[in-house]
């Protein structure tokens, strides 16, 4: 069984690319490309240059040692907290911005919901001295004011996005457009493993090097490897590279927001059915006719109706478990992984935190939990809900 993409750009029934005719070029340049930049020397030595220098790779894998003594068995944490921003995204935008370089673009597009990818691109694009064009949605302009303070700081374009929800999925129409227009000068990054062929792949190697670090600084295979998912690209990162080690046992871990048995979830793999959303065919939370569902969780980096391919894959072949945590239990989370280790995660990742109770674990088991972000984004959340 292969969990890789195939030739045409599919993991099993699910990917590919269903753009319209007007995307062909720009598609067809990056999937005639990206491997062979990607494989380059030029691109390898540059790539682990900045993780290193600039993201701060690799970063620790750390014992914690009163969630070991609580849980009954060995936890670590993959601190992906301490890159750059302060979390994984922008191992993908370094790879992508490089990669845009490589092919001659001057002009960066993307989209964002809360803000953070936008963040992670406006970062690198400023690095690179490229033009940053960010779009994100009416509301989500008002409801993250931090986020788009920092990318017109670091010198981005915040462009809104004003139709229909005003949320991620116009703002995303909105970047197509864009690229449609200008496909001559200009790369359109996208945060997560979703998308058209080549998007999931090229963002999974990227995101890889998490599972690489995790190998070498493991010595020896983990039994578990736990991380949330939203597009699902720090999980692909985590997973990566313990694909074909069928030891290890993947769990991602999706947002159910109210409960899974509410409208107010963004538990995709848990209620959803195959579908084609941005442009490739996956597991999507869509009503009787097709309609995408308005998805809710307390956590804006997991509030995602769809997910990448891949995670659509590795459910249905049984390769990874899939799990879904509400928001009172994520925040319960978040709450004993700042007093027990003293390190406050993102809401995102408090996710994954809150399935240690849940698993039947032995005292001889290594557990790994992708630390995906730090949680100094999350503070008016934690704040309001906590009554700190
Ligand atoms: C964006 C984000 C996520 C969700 O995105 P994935 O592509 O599923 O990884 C998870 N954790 C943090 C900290 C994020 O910022």
């Amino acid at each position: 069984m292969s969990y890789q993409v195939d030739d045409k750009g599919f993991y099993g029934e699910f990917g590919g690319a269903f753009i319209p005719e007007l995307l062909y070029p720009n598609i067809e340049e990056l999937q005639e490309n990206y491997l062979k930049i990607e494989k380059s020397e030029e691109f390898q030595i540059e790539f682990h240059q900045l993780l290193k220098d600039y993201v701060g790779r690799p970063t620790p894998l750390f014992l914690a040692k009163r969630l070991s003594a609580k849980y009954g068995a060995e936890i670590w944490l993959k601190r992906e907290d301490l890159c750059h921003t302060g979390a994984h995204k922008v191992n993908n935008t370094v790879g992508q911005i490089l990669l845009a370089e490589k092919l001659g673009k001057k002009r960066i597009i993307a989209e964002t919901g809360a803000g953070q990818h936008g963040v992670a691109t406006a970062t690198v694009c400023a690095l690179k001295g490229l033009k940053c064009i960010v779009y994100m949605g009416e509301k989500d302009i008002e409801r993250q004011a931090p986020n788009v303070a920092r990318m017109k700081m670091l010198g981005a374009e915040v462009r809104p996005a004003t139709s229909g929800s005003k949320t991620l999925k116009d703002a995303t129409n909105e970047a197509m457009r864009d690229w449609i227009n200008n496909p001559e000068d200009t790369h359109y990054i996208i945060g997560s493993v979703v998308g058209p062929h080549p998007y999931p792949d090229m963002v999974a190697r990227y995101q890889a090097i998490i599972s690489k670090e995790i190998k070498e600084q493991m010595q020896g295979l983990p039994d578990y490897v736990i991380a949330c998912v939203g597009g699902g690209s720090n999980a692909m990162g985590a997973f990566y590279h313990f694909l074909d080690d069928p030891s290890v046992k993947l769990i991602g871990v999706e947002a159910a927001g109210l409960g899974v048995d509410t409208n107010k979830t963004a538990a995709t793999l848990t209620l959803g059915t195959p579908g084609v959303l941005h442009a490739s065919r996956s597991i999507m939370m869509q009503d009787k006719d097709g309609q995408v569902v308005e998805p809710h969780s307390i956590s804006a980096g997991l509030d995602y109706p769809g997910i990448g391919p891949a995670h659509a894959w590795l459910k249905v072949s049984d390769r990874a478990q899939y799990m879904a945590v509400t928001d009172a239990d994520a925040l319960k989370a978040a709450v004993e992984c700042s007093q027990m280790e003293g390190i406050i995660p993102a809401l995102e990742t408090a996710h994954a935190f809150s399935v240690l109770k849940d698993l039947d674990l032995n005292p001889t088991d290594r557990v790994v939990i992708n630390l995906s972000g730090r949680g100094d984004k999350d503070m008016d959340t934690y704040m309001r809900e906590l009554h700190l």
